[in-house]
Order: structure tokens, then C-alpha cells, then sequence
């Protein structure tokens, strides 16, 4: 089956989830989002603690690994990337850490419009369903839960202490007006359940009719009509290849591994090594 579509989201992780979610809001976007993974139902997902059963998974996790680093004496390492809805988000650490305000300043001043901090912070703000209540940095009502750790152990409790005692300042809220000092995390749960992209971003939007999620549908290109993009190909899990059109726009977010790949196996980067690749570039 050929389908056509006006966006293709490759990928539904962190970004893709809130993409999708964003496009689809407008009804006249018909949107498609491919994930390679399966659906979040191993229940382990959803369980903080959990990511110690779904990490080096290969359900629902990559499973890659390093090349051997000088730096490393010579290991390799492994580099869990998540393979299911929700991305990496489905089998992170669930800390909820904001950039440097400095960072996002640093894009903008880079010609990146949009990036800085001012226009970042409302659209955390927008985001966010912080347990502690709305405030100057924080807001309330949005589709992703933060909430504080819900055990406080005495180690911790004694590690904060002696941080101080070494003359670091308590900091209640290292994603409000200043990152420095010592605290407790703030994770992005919602009364002890695991809030990933896909919970917070996907589930509102997934009985959209005009968007359609396909899992187990691994992007294998971009295609091209000489440096246009048209559309992509992927491969189901029945090993049947698909085409779909892109009428307006493709939107690759399969991640910081994946996404480069990708671009790369459609003939989008380094000539050099696109061809040790044995791939023609563009
Ligand atoms: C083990 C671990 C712990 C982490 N802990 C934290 C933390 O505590 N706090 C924090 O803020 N961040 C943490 N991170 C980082 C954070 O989760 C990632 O930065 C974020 O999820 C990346 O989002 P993304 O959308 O770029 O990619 P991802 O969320 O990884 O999503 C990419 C998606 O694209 C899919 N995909 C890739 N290639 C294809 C293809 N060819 N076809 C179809 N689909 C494809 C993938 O299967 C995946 O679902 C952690 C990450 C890991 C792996």
C-alpha cells in the first residue's frame, strides 16, 4: 500500500511525539508519523525504575554500540537509544533538566531566530504540568508531567548536606532562575508513572483522523527528485517495502544516531564517506 501525506514524521521519540501532536492539531495537515519500534505496552515502560528491564532491550532499544575509544583504553560501550513510541523518552533517566539560559542565547546569537531564552521559556512553560505550580519559570495544565522524586532517601538527604557544608548553595529549582548549586531532581512523572513524549504528546492526539501512526515501519530513505524532497520508503515488519509522498514537508527525528543515517543512506552528507559507504551522494 502507497499512501500519501501532506507531513512525514520520521520517528516518534521526544521530538517526533511533540511534532506529530503539533501538526495534527490543525485538521487540514494530514500527518503521518513512521516509528521502526513498536507500541509502548511493555509495562516496564512505564515504571521509573523500569529501565533497567527495557535498557539493552532489543524490543525496544537499539542496542548500539561504541566504537573502541583510545579514551577508553580501547572499550566500546553501549549507547541505548530508544525503539519504541516515545523514543529514548520510553526508557529514560526521567530527569527534567531545562538548558542553560546562556545556551539558548548562545543559539540565537548564532543566527538561530527563535532559540533564545525568551522564546524558549513560555514554550516550557506551555509544556509543562508542574506538580509545584505555575510561577515565573514554571506552568500548570500542559501536557507533560513534572513532578518532584517522591522518596527522599537520608543518603541523599546527607549528600545535599555535605555539598552545602563544601560551600555549594541549595538550589530548590535548578530549572528556574539559576542552574548552580546542589538539589533534587525533578522527574517527568505523573503520580509515580513514567510521562514520556508518547504519554504526554501522542496518546492526546493518536484518535485524530487525520493522523496516522505506523510502527514497525523502519525508514530505510528520504527520496529525492534531484535536491527535492518527495517523499520516503520504509520497510514493515512483513519485510514489504512502502513509498509514501510528502506533499508539503518531511520531518526527520530519528534521533541523534538514527537521523544523520539516514540522511546519509539518501545520499545527504560527507562525500567522502558516503562513498567508502559505497553510496552516490546527491
Ligand atoms: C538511557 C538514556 C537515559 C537518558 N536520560 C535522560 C534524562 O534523565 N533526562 C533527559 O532529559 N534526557 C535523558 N536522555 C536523553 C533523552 O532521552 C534524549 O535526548 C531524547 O529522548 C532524544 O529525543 P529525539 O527525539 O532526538 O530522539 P529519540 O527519542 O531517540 O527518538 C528517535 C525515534 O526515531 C525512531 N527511528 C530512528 N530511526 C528510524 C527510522 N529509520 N525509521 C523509523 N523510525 C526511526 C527511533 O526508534 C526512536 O523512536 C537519556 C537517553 C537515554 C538513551
Amino acid at each position: 500500500m502507497d499512501l500519501d501525506a501532506d507531513f512525514i514524521v520520521i520517528g516518534a521519540g521526544s521530538s517526533g511525539c511533540v511534532v506529530a501532536n503539533r501538526l495534527s492539531a490543525n485538521p487540514q495537515n494530514k500527518v503521518v508519523l513512521l516509528e521502526a519500534g513498536g507500541r509502548d505496552t511493555n509495562p516496564w515502560i512505564h515504571i521509573p525504575v523500569g529501565y533497567f528491564k527495557t535498557m539493552h532491550n532489543p524490543a525496544v532499544d537499539w542496542c548500539y554500540r561504541t566504537e573502541p575509544d583510545p579514551g577508553l583504553n580501547g572499550r566500546s560501550i553501549d549507547w541505548p537509544r530508544g525503539k519504541v513510541l516515545g523514543g529514548s523518552s520510553s526508557l529514560n533517566g526521567l530527569l527534567y533538566v531545562r538548558g542553560q539560559k546562556e545556551d539558548y542565547d548562545r543559539w540565537r546569537q548564532m543566527g538561530n531566530e527563535g532559540w533564545g531564552w525568551d522564546d524558549v521559556l513560555p514554550l516550557f512553560k506551555r509544556s509543562e504540568d508542574q506538580e509545584r505550580g505555575a510561577d515565573e519559570f514554571h506552568g500548570t495544565g500542559g501536557p507533560l508531567a513534572v513532578s518532584n522524586m517522591r522518596i527522599q532517601r537520608p543518603i541523599c538527604d546527607a549528600w545535599v548536606a555535605a555539598a552545602q557544608e563544601a560551600g555549594y548553595p541549595f538550589n530548590p529549582d535548578y530549572n528556574g532562575a539559576d542552574q548552580e548549586g546542589v538539589g533534587y531532581f525533578q522527574l517527568t512523572t505523573r503520580n509515580g508513572r513514567r510521562c514520556s513524549a508518547a504519554v504526554a504528546f501522542l496518546k492526546p492526539a493518536r484518535n485524530r483522523p487525520n493522523l496516522q501512526i505506523i510502527t514497525n515501519a523502519l525508514v530505510e530513505k528520504i527520496n529525492l527528485d534531484g535536491r527535492r524532497v518527495t517523499g520516503v520508503s520504509y520497510l514493515d515488519k512483513a519485510g514489504q517495502h512502502h513509498t509514501i509522498t510528502a506533499r508539503r514537508e518531511v520531518i526527520l527525528s530519528g534521533g541523534a544516531i538514527n537521523s544523520p543515517q539516514t540522511l546519509m543512506l539518501s545520499g545527504i552528507g560527507p562525500a567522502d564517506q558516503l562513498q567508502t559507504n559505497g553510496i552516490e551522494p546527491l
